[in-house]
């Protein structure tokens, strides 16, 4: 922000950097769409700031009322107008949602149902941290509450949680509630769940051109409406500053690419370094940095870190062989021309982990009317190609935001380079019912209220 000449804080009244809102109205206004500020205004309010910069007075009050402090470096030596200030500077699904939107409303509703008796602060902590469906990736990031937490006295309404956690406490949310909550209804519950389509939507790998950012702002604008009734006065300037989403994504595609996970990560190494130098801490900390990074992502062998930089494919024997019986049944049922030469337990590849029982998503196309959803029963090789042996799901019913599923007998097979949404999923089962999330997903399938 400081780089763009915004003023930064979201004490400043002029908040928002997208368009005119006041922080004093943010609540009150947030069902009204006010129109962006595009880049003729952006410069005109550039030059008009420049015109007065000698008569400090006249800029303080101009710069207040614009929330620009100066023009954007970008704009100053882009002569060409190659970059768009107000369509290239975004605000990132990370700072806003994980660390802003999520985290408050999460706050409340868990707030909520411990003064309403839905749960206990010790139910909800065993939950979370007994979920056993974590899948591989979620696991290192796995949320835990603290069972003494007060959340009363967390600053800003948030959760003690990392932006990883909350993304995946979040996306799992639906799984959580219904374990706890079991069949119970209430207004608190049904609004939460939409924090769950809406991270979904800003996660997703691929988004549709036109569907995807109307999605979204339909599930925003709900969110934010129904927020505003069931919290009065907790509503934040994220709360507003997402509202910005459906544009960016219109704009330049899956918000998922534009979030600062992987910046941040960077620059942890900066924030949490101490030092007793005082003469030349850029050098110190540029020389550090480039150890801390050679450290940090490469194995102890030099090999690239799996955690860090996803690494090789990799993949995993099974303990299977392939005479085994029900395997050559399997088989049988669906004809296979080539032998296979090996059976894996797990493999990776550009890395995603897909396990024997994971589930895929076997749609030839990337938003089809209803998605083909399977359950991986063998995962094996040709010689040259990774094939996924599966069992065909059948969706039942859409319990918001997730399916429920059956498992049917028929068998059938694909390869994995014809994936067309890469991501591997998992089915759930919560009290004998099966459930796959189709999450992040560009779009939402089945009833919704703000549909
Ligand atoms: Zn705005």
């Amino acid at each position: 922000m400081s780089l763009h000449g915004f003023k930064e804080s979201t004490a400043a009244n002029q908040c928002c950097f997208k368009c005119d809102i006041l922080k004093e109205f943010i609540e009150e206004g947030i069902h009204h769409d006010l129109d962006d500020i595009d880049q003729i205004e952006y410069k005109r309010r550039c030059n008009q700031l420049e015109l007065v910069q000698h008569d400090q007075c006249t800029f303080d009050n101009l710069s207040i009322k614009y929330g620009v402090n100066s023009r954007s470096l970008f704009d100053r030596f882009d002569r060409l107008d190659h970059f768009n200030i107000m369509k290239q500077v975004m605000y990132d699904p990370m700072h806003t949602l994980l660390e802003g939107v999520v985290q408050t409303h999460v706050n409340l509703f868990i707030q909520y149902c411990l003064d309403h008796n839905h749960f206990k602060m010790e139910e909800l902590s065993d939950i979370i941290s007994k979920f056993k469906f974590y899948d591989t990736n979620e696991i290192r990031c796995k949320p835990k509450l603290d069972m003494d937490l007060d959340l009363k006295k967390q600053p800003n309404n948030s959760i003690p949680l990392t932006s990883m956690q909350v993304y995946v406490l979040c996306m799992n949310f639906p799984f959580i509630l219904k374990l706890l909550l079991k069949s119970s209804t209430f207004y608190a519950y049904t609004i939460v769940l939409t924090l769950t389509d809406i991270l979904s939507m800003c996660f997703a790998t691929e988004v549709h051109r036109i569907k995807s950012p109307e999605l979204l702002k339909k599930a925003i604008d709900y969110h934010n409406i129904e927020f505003r009734r069931q919290y009065t006065k907790k509503m934040k300037p994220k709360f507003h500053f997402m509202k910005h989403f459906p544009g960016a994504m219109k704009d330049v595609g899956p918000l998922r690419y534009t979030n600062c996970l992987a910046t941040e990560r960077k620059h942890q190494f900066f924030k949490a370094g101490k030092t007793k130098n005082f003469i030349n801490l850029p050098q110190t900390f540029a020389y550090r940095r480039g150890l801390w990074s050679a450290l940090v992502n490469h194995n102890q062998d030099g090999t690239q870190s799996h955690n860090v930089l996803h690494g090789d494919d990799e993949a995993k024997l099974s303990g299977k062989r392939t005479n085994d019986n029900e395997f050559q049944n399997t088989i049988q049922m669906i004809n296979l021309q080539v032998p296979p030469q090996a059976l894996f337990k797990f493999i990776v590849k550009n890395g995603i982990q897909y396990n024997e029982g994971c589930v895929i998503n076997t749609s030839t196309e990337h938003f089809p009317k209803s998605p083909t959803l399977d359950l991986v029963k063998y995962i094996i090789n040709d010689g040259i190609n990774f094939v996924f042996i599966y069992q065909k799901i059948k969706i039942i019913d859409y319990s918001v935001p997730v399916f429920i599923v059956q498992v049917t007998d028929t068998v059938e097979q694909c390869l994995f380079s014809n994936l067309v949404y890469k991501l591997s999923l998992k089915l759930v089962i919560i009290f004998n019912i099966r459930y796959v999330a189709l999450h992040p997903y560009g779009i939402v399938y089945g009833a919704r209220a703000y549909l």
